[in-house]
């Protein structure tokens, strides 16, 4: 007897597509990457020299000043600070129900929450250093999630989604 044979995998695939597809029950996420990124003052020059603004307005930027000045954007530093982010659109699951099995032990507080999304995220999930739920929806909360566990490829037969759990940081 074969308990899962390709029509009942089909069947979960298909489902699951349905739950972390485009138009599924997937919620806007913002992920954030840990490390900062120093990037050049999109606003004005680059001095090399003094490895500083040069206090020349570039042209393009989106604060013009004139020449001499302090830059408005980076405030004579000629870089930038930011944190790389990306959007990902993921199933979040707050109810442990709803839970698909991990094989890492889950502590079930308040505030965990799992994850499903298709395994092309796993990358952006594993290099992730929180993740902010970019929803208007008031149940929500403005809270931000750590990862509790390693994203786990997860499917019947052929690792299509990851299965990530969070905590409330
Ligand atoms: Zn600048």
């Amino acid at each position: 007897m074969q308990l899962i044979n390709a029509q009942l995998k089909k069947l979960f695939k298909d489902s699951i597509d349905q739950i972390v597809g485009a138009n599924g029950l997937t919620t806007k996420c913002l992920i954030r990457y840990g490390s900062l990124n120093h990037q050049l003052c999109n606003n004005c020059k680059f001095d090399p020299i003094t490895k500083s603004s040069s206090n020349i307005y570039n042209g393009t930027g989106p604060a013009a000043f004139d020449d001499y000045q302090i830059c408005p954007v980076c405030l004579g530093q000629g870089r930038l600070e930011h944190t790389d982010t990306d959007t990902l659109y993921l199933a979040v699951l707050f109810d442990s129900k709803y839970w698909l099995k991990t094989s890492a032990p889950v502590n079930i507080a308040d505030g965990t929450m799992q994850t499903i999304s298709p395994i092309s995220t796993m990358l952006q999930i594993r290099a992730a250093n929180d993740l902010k739920i970019d929803s208007d929806l008031k149940n929500y909360g403005n809270y931000i999630y750590e990862r509790a566990s390693d994203p786990e490829p997860a499917g019947l037969g052929s690792a299509d989604y990851v299965i990530t759990m969070w905590k409330r940081k």
